[in-house]
């Protein structure tokens, strides 16, 4: 029998309990990032548990359909992952999922009140050509002239605290208003000034430092990206890989609990359990991790992955000499999601190509030319993914469109969007009237789940990771350390756990 420890400097709170379950890993979170941590260890033939406390795995990476069109898979939350790097897609690949590449259009803005094609060439919204024509569309030529300053002004004329210091310091306002704010918003539903440039858009300060210009260093990075759309989908949704990474765990273990089980003891196998919260980890004397359950479970491991900054307070005292802050990431933005199946054949020529990005102030009401939008992005679906526009025309005729409207900025609370408002506002943003075109329509909270990768985070972060590198048999990977996105994730999940 081993005793856990207490924190060193750390008092004992409570009489030592005897670890009811052994096994090779523990993986806290059924997010992607412990799905990929637990798919990679039980792969290397590890007995690992995972340990869910929602009713089900996933997070935002989840799927629904309509009532209407219950047979056309949509997703509810994220909808496509970065194409740089191949991570993601050699593990859908793996798992039997077919990659698929986004339609040929263009992305639009909406700021000032009118619509734009967003520059094709850019990173973030950050053009690679201050003077090219849809460059000079979304910011007019005074837009031009300050952003082209960036070419001739030396290195040192940078401010590189955060992406919207780091744009308006080399390519102005206009630039970081008009194109890099929309995007930001819609991406990281966070203003400019809370992204970090390394976590947002990694490579770029090394491309910036280089090339001694911004718009050079897109245009490097652009030119080693893969050919192509920067994003890439699934058929069958994004959450389709969720599933089947979740459908491998399943196959591989001996029970998939979905309620709690405090009775279990003896020698146990691989398994993923929903509904267990984890409230509490010690370190027993002979190094192994203690986590403990609500619901009175215990487990004994000598390897701990932990993918959420819930537990990372709870981790802290064991982590390097005890001292180190555990990150805690702000509030995230309350993101409410509108996905509209709409009766409209206009829309059949995709009037604004993939979707739209709506710049931050675009709410305000006096002084602006177009409707005022409270929508922060539309994306419309059945223009972007053609496998959904396949199967939505299959299951319901020509002439139907699936349009996603998202809603909510950092710091404001959300009211939650009618149906009727977000058929209003992807009007207003398509130039088409589909107020009375509504067949059915979906609507997904998801609040807080993108908190913003301030500077300040991300250095909690590094110096957390580096103490963790330091503490034998941890391992901490997930959004909250590798950075928003599935790309970031997956390829973190996956070299983190190999190392453990
Ligand atoms: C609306 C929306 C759209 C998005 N679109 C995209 C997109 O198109 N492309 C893209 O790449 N990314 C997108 N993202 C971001 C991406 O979905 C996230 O970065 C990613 O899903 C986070 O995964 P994770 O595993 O790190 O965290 P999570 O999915 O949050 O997983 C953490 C898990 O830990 C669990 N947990 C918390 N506390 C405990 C505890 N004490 N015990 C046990 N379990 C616990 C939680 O219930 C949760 O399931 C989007 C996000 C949102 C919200």
């Amino acid at each position: 029998m081993t005793l856990p420890r207490h924190p060193p400097g750390r008092p004992a709170e409570r009489p030592p309990e005897r670890p009811s379950e052994d096994v090779d890993a523990v993986v806290v979170g059924g997010g992607i990032g412990g799905l990929v941590a637990g798919y990679t260890l039980v792969g290397r033939g590890l007995r690992v548990v995972l340990l869910e406390a929602s009713d089900r795995v996933g997070g935002p990476v989840r799927g629904g359909s309509f009532a209407a069109l219950p047979r056309v898979p949509v997703d509810l939350g994220a909808e496509s992952f970065a194409a740089r790097g191949t991570a993601v897609a050699d593990l859908a690949a793996e798992l039997g999922l077919r990659v698929v590449e986004p339609a040929p259009r263009p992305a639009w803005g909406y700021a000032a009140g009118r619509a734009f094609p967003l520059p094709a060439a850019g990173v973030l919204g950050i053009p690679s050509v201050p003077w090219a024509r849809d460059v000079r569309r979304a910011i007019g030529w005074p837009g031009v002239a300050r952003a082209s300053l960036d070419r001739v002004l030396p290195r040192f004329v940078a401010d590189t605290t955060d992406l919207g210091t780091l744009t308006r310091s080399r390519l102005g306002r206009r630039v970081a208003e008009r194109l890099v704010a929309p995007v930001a918003a819609g991406v990281h539903s966070a203003p400019l000034d809370r992204l970090d440039v390394a976590t947002v858009a990694p490579g770029l300060l090394e491309a910036f430092h280089l090339e001694a210009s911004l718009s050079k260093g897109v245009e490097s990075l652009r030119a080693a990206a893969p050919a192509g759309s920067a994003v890439r989908g699934v058929d069958g949704g994004i959450h389709a890989l969720v599933e089947a990474l979740a459908g491998e765990i399943a196959a591989s273990a001996e029970e998939w609990v979905d309620s709690p089980r405090v009775d279990q003891t003896g020698p146990i196998h691989t398994a993923v359990r929903l509904r267990q919260e984890v409230v509490g980890v010690e370190r027993a004397d002979d190094g192994a991790w203690v986590v403990r359950t609500a619901a009175g479970g215990r487990l004994e491991s000598a390897r701990l992955v932990v993918t959420t900054p819930a537990v990372a307070p709870l981790v802290a005292p064991w982590v390097g000499d005890g001292t180190v802050r555990a990150p805690r990431p702000e509030r995230g933005a309350d993101v409410w999601l509108v996905t509209l199946l709409l009766e409209a054949p206009e829309l059949d020529a995709a009037p604004r190509g993939s979707g739209m990005l709506v710049a931050p102030d675009e709410d305000r009401p006096s002084g602006r030319k177009g409707p005022a939008v409270r929508a922060k992005a539309l994306t419309h679906a059945t223009a972007k993914w053609p496998w959904l526009a396949e199967r939505v025309r299959d299951a319901a005729g020509p002439g139907v469109h699936v349009v996603r409207l998202s809603y909510g900025r950092l710091g404001a609370e959300t009211v939650p969007p009618t149906p009727e408002e977000a058929a209003r506002d992807a009007s207003a943003l398509l130039g088409v009237d589909l107020t009375d075109r509504v067949r059915d329509h979906l609507l997904q909270r998801w609040d807080g789940a993108l908190p913003p990768p301030t500077p300040a985070y991300r250095a909690d972060v590094a110096a957390f990771g580096a103490a963790v590198g330091h503490t034998p048999g941890l391992a901490v990977t997930g959004g909250w350390v590798a950075g928003t996105g599935l790309a970031a994730i997956v390829a973190h999940a996956q070299a983190t756990v190999a190392a453990l």
